[in-house]
């Protein structure tokens, strides 16, 4: 998903998508800097990996408390850089730095397991690069980096390029806790990405981004045989079955399709609703996506921001034209403020009717649409629907049957199932975060995901004498 970020002279314009302002310019590191902040990478890595997982989870405790202080420049860096609403700004970050259940997990995850004459321990693989998206500036690098430092790695961090100062900010507070060179950051866009992933020195690569950049990432480790663990794309399908709560359902729907001016890899995408509810459902989403306010994320009182940059925007645009022309209702689309020079707001659109034809219903649609279309109603119909997608992040269920809930849920292609419920916001903090098929490639969190950033070692010992 290219940004179109501007790179002039070896440095990121970086420019506020709600007034169009140059907010910062950010110096890109040249290769000559990446190298020299790989091997000093590579030196700090040889001491951090001799602490215990405790040790090093301490550090990351310390490191959590310094972010927490600086809370409100993040939020505004945030709301600068990328646009979020103020509100899901202050929420992303008190998310991040309440990480404890997180980290008690990670160091259980860590612990050496005995069976008779073996113990099974873990060994860090060396440098991490975390290679980092917009969306989610600082929880997106952290989901990353904790693992990998608590593991016993050292980590690159390279935040996107659309957000090089909320990266900055909160690499340097956490070096504040940590020993030096334990986490570093470089900035740039793909080509800085491309110069890490490439060097030798370099033992892991944990990228969240698009599934085309995964894939050139693939490419790019292959010849090394380079460890990858990469978060990508989703087309998340809502199931609403004529049973469902519709109220909870249409409330949903819209909730999960806008949160983040929908730019959310686990944004629902699809919504497939049974026919004999189809038109009251429609009444009610178009109900709920009224109360949503697009405008600068610097005032409470607008709940959906500006998109991240004008080339998103444009495609978002061109996919409901797209969607229109062949034959989708607009259900809804909301004012947006007056258009000034480099600002990129998309109204809050409502479709439905929607089709497989329809670029909304097969691409990533990374904007503020609800994009819906019926279907007959049964369970294999919304299994086939749901799993008609190259992708396989998150999806949903809404319906009172709770067994056929449980029948579907198994029959979908996705990391993550929610039933009568957004899996993200309700799941409990020990499950992983998996994308099957083009959506993921490893995964993160939970004891599975931690267990991605270390590689087990045997050690059987027989004692001589006895
Ligand atoms: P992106 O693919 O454009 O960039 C991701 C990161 O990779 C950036 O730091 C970028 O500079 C870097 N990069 C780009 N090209 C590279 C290359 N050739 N080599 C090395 N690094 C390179 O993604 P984005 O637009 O920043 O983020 C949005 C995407 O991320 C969406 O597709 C979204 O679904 C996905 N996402 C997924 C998850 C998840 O958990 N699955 C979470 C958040 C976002």
């Amino acid at each position: 998903m290219g940004q179109g970020v501007a790179v002039d002279g070896g440095f990121i314009i970086n420019t506020n998508p709600a007034t169009g302002e140059v907010v910062s310019k950010v110096k890109c590191s040249t290769a000559e800097e990446i190298d020299k902040v790989i091997k000093a990478a590579n030196e700090a890595q040889e001491t951090w990996a001799l602490k215990s997982p405790s040790e090093r989870i301490a550090f990351l405790k310390k490191g959590l408390k310094e972010v927490d202080r600086q809370a409100d420049k993040l939020v505004e860096w945030m709301i600068l850089e990328m646009g979020k609403p103020i509100a899901e700004a202050k929420e992303e970050l008190e998310g991040t730095v309440d990480k404890d259940e997180f980290l008690d997990i990670l160091e259980k995850a860590l612990e050496p397991q005995v069976y008779g004459s073996s113990t099974i321990i873990r060994d860090p693989f060396g440098v991490v690069a975390v290679l980092s998206p917009w969306n989610f500036p600082v929880d997106e690098i952290l989901l990353l980096a904790l693992p990998a430092l608590a593991s016993g790695n050292t980590v690159i961090i390279k935040p996107s390029e659309v957000v090089p100062e909320t990266g900055a900010c909160l690499v340097k507070a956490l070096q504040t806790a940590l020993p030096p060179n334990v986490i570093q950051v470089v900035q740039g866009d793909g080509v800085v990405g491309a110069h890490i992933v490439g060097s030798p020195d370099i033992h892991m690569v944990a990228m969240t981004g698009s599934s085309a950049t995964g894939r050139k990432i693939i490419e790019m480790a292959a010849p090394q045989m380079k460890r990858v663990v990469l978060e990508m794309g989703g087309k998340d399908p809502m199931i609403v079955f004529d049973d469902a709560d519709m109220d909870k359902a249409a409330h949903d729907a819209v909730k999960y399709s806008l949160s983040n001016t929908g730019q959310v890899c686990c944004s629902i995408e699809r919504i497939y609703v049974a026919e004999s509810i189809y038109d009251e459902f429609q009444t009610l989403t178009t109900k709920y996506a009224a109360e949503y306010k697009v405008g600068n994320g610097m005032d409470p009182a607008n709940t959906v921001g500006p998109m991240v940059s004008q080339g998103q925007r444009n495609i978002v645009r061109e996919q409901v034209k797209d969607a229109v022309a062949k034959g989708a209702k607009l259900l809804h689309q909301s004012e947006v403020p007056e258009h000034v020079e480099g600002s990129s707001f998309h109204p809050v659109t409502v479709l439905a009717d929607a089709t497989e034809s329809m670029d909304v219903f097969t691409k990533e649609t990374f904007g503020p649409v609800v994009a819906m279309a019926k279907f007959d109603g049964s369970e294999a119909e919304a299994i086939r629907l749901a799993n008609k997608t190259e992708y396989g992040l998150g999806s949903s269920i809404y319906t009172k049957d709770l067994e056929k809930a449980r029948r579907v849920a198994r029959r979908i292609g996705a990391g993550q199932v929610g039933i009568n419920c957004y899996a993200i916001e309700a799941m409990d903090i020990a499950c992983p975060w998996v994308g099957h098929k083009h959506s993921g490639y490893g995964f993160h969190s939970g004891v599975d995901g931690f267990h991605q950033f270390s590689i087990p070692k045997s050690i059987v010992m027989v004692d001589p004498s006895a």
